[in-house]
């Protein structure tokens, strides 16, 4: 319909439902950047409860629903503002190239150009289960920042959204901890993208857990860093 706003979300899989609880996002847009507000179930006391944008508490993959609100309410509608204006947001990654090989900054360009790179960049669950990313890009002081860059002067180091902090690529993390593609039993890291944590055929959540937790001790023990689950573990 010409709307823009979430074009940059394009096979994220899901339910609109899910979408406000770890505010989903993908090349450098999120859904705090169109939700307005929030409708939802209140477990505790049989109410509907509606919650503005503001009150949402979102951040990176974080939002109140992960937190103060985790298990007490049902989200039933979520209310989002698109606009007909273009406003295109290419500046990550890939996608200027990629869009530029289909023509320009049109919205179904965008949308084609976002879907095929993540086509190359993460395993189809049809085919091989997973959660896409598993791990979150840690947020580290800016000290520890510039201390791991003058010892691995190819990292990869990304503005915070917080002053003083920045932004560290787990997937590089992992990788350089010795762990993209190791396998143990029915579970293992993705050999192409050291986020995803791939279910080989019949693994429990268990052994998805405890690979998740060899996976943080081999960055804290390389890196002294802490590579916190961007899945909602129970
Ligand atoms: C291949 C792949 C790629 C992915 N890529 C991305 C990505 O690029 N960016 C990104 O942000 N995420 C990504 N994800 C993660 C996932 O797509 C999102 O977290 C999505 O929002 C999950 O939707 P779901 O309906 O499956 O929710 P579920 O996984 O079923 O639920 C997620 C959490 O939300 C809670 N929840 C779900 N619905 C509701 C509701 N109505 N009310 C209250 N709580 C609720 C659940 O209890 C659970 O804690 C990816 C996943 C896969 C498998």
């Amino acid at each position: 319909r010409g709307l823009w706003g979430i074009e940059n979300l394009s096979l994220i899989p899901g339910k609109a439902g899910a979408a406000p609880v770890q505010n989903i996002g993908a090349y450098g847009r999120e859904a705090k950047d169109v939700i307005e507000r929030v409708e939802m179930y209140c477990v505790e006391s049989g109410s509907m409860l509606t919650l503005d944008a503001a009150h949402c508490e979102f951040g990176y993959r974080e939002s109140v629903f992960k937190h103060a609100l985790k298990g007490r309410v049902v989200i039933t509608a979520v209310e989002i503002a698109l606009t007909r204006t273009p406003q295109p947001h290419l500046g990550y990654g890939d996608v200027e190239r990629e869009v530029e090989a289909r023509g320009g900054a049109t919205l179904r360009n965008i949308r084609e150009a976002i879907i095929a790179i993540r086509r190359t960049k993460l395993p189809d669950t049809a085919e091989l289960g997973n959660a896409g990313s598993f791990f979150k890009n840690p947020v580290v002081d800016q000290p520890v920042a510039e201390r791991l860059k003058t010892e691995w002067p190819d990292m990869p180091l990304y503005p915070a959204q917080e002053p003083g902090k920045a932004k560290l690529a787990a997937g590089w993390l992992i990788d350089k901890a010795g762990m993209k593609g190791y396998r143990e039993g029915r579970v293992g890291v993705h050999e192409r993208q050291a986020l995803v944590l791939v279910n080989l055929g019949g693994a429990t959540g268990s052994e998805v857990i405890a690979l998740a937790r060899k996976v943080q001790t081999a960055v804290r023990d390389r890196f002294g860093v802490e590579i916190d689950t961007e899945v909602n573990i129970l």
